[in-house]
Order: structure tokens, then sequence, then C-alpha cells
């Protein structure tokens, strides 16, 4: 966890930079939070409105490395974790090294089906979750199959 030295460093490196985007907004050390842009004097440290944030996000090894408000780290903050989780995922599906299945939106032509991704031997393999979403699929692809076209639409 950083320390309040490092904080002040931070703050100080985010005022500075502010201070060369908009030098004659402020007459004081201002830090704007680099999620929502809110700004803060050196107050807001000592009255925790300032927390350290994880970069990338913690649950993938990150580190703390700038300073964002209270708020956009317990919100935004989680919002940005989840979203990097989910490509963290992907990413590793598609390297055939996922350990667990992730849940997607596949896309056939016009048909969405909520699938889950696994890996198999290196192989990245789609499944439906949902019997019925895969029962349709199925007849939704012997249908297209009858009409001599792929399920994508293609012929
Ligand atoms: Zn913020």
């Amino acid at each position: 966890m950083a320390n309040h030295c490092k904080k002040r460093e931070w703050f100080d490196l985010g005022a500075e930079s502010f201070a060369r985007v908009r030098p004659d907004l402020y007459d004081r050390p201002i830090y704007p939070c680099p999620i929502c842009l809110a700004t803060f004097t050196i107050e807001a440290l000592a009255q925790k409105q300032l927390s350290a944030e994880h970069v990338p996000p913690e649950s993938l090894g990150g580190q703390e490395l700038l300073l964002t408000c209270r708020n956009c780290n317990n919100s935004s903050g989680t919002k940005l974790d989840a979203h990097a989780r989910i490509k963290e995922d992907v990413q590793l599906a598609l390297a055939g090294t996922l350990g667990h299945p992730h849940r997607v939106r596949a896309m056939f032509g016009d048909l969405v089906v909520n699938a889950e991704l696994h890996t198999s031997g290196g192989q990245v393999l789609a499944s439906s979750p949902d019997q019925d979403q895969q029962a349709w699929y199925e007849r939704h692809a012997a249908k297209c199959r009858s009409n001599g076209r792929t399920t994508d639409g293609r012929t």
C-alpha cells in the first residue's frame, strides 16, 4: 500500500502536469482525478478523498501507480477492473490457457447466442450453457443447411 510520501509524489506529478495543460486556471496545485476529472487540492490527501489505484487492476497483478478519487476507486475502478478481467479472460482463452469457462455473446450472422468459451487441448471451444438456446440454434442451422446456406448467411 502506498504511503503518504508516495501519494504526495503522485499528487505533485499530476498537479504539475495539469498546470502545464491549464496554466492560468488555478493559483494553487490542483490534481484532477484521471477517470472523472474532478479536481482536488492537497488537502484531499489528508481527507482521504484520493486513494491509490492499481494499474492494471490488482486482480491482474497490477501495482499502485496513481491517485483516483474515492468515488472512482470504489465504483468506476470496479467497472474498469471487471472489463480488464473480461479482456484478459478472452486473451487467455484464445491463447488456450484459460482455466475456467468464460461467458461470451457469439454472433453468427444475425444470430446472437449466449455461450461459454472453454479451452481444451489448446483449442478454443464455444458452447451454449442454455439448452433451449442451443436447440433453437441447431434448428436454425438445420434450416440454413436445407436452404444451402451457412449459419452466418453465406451461401
Ligand atoms: Zn474520479
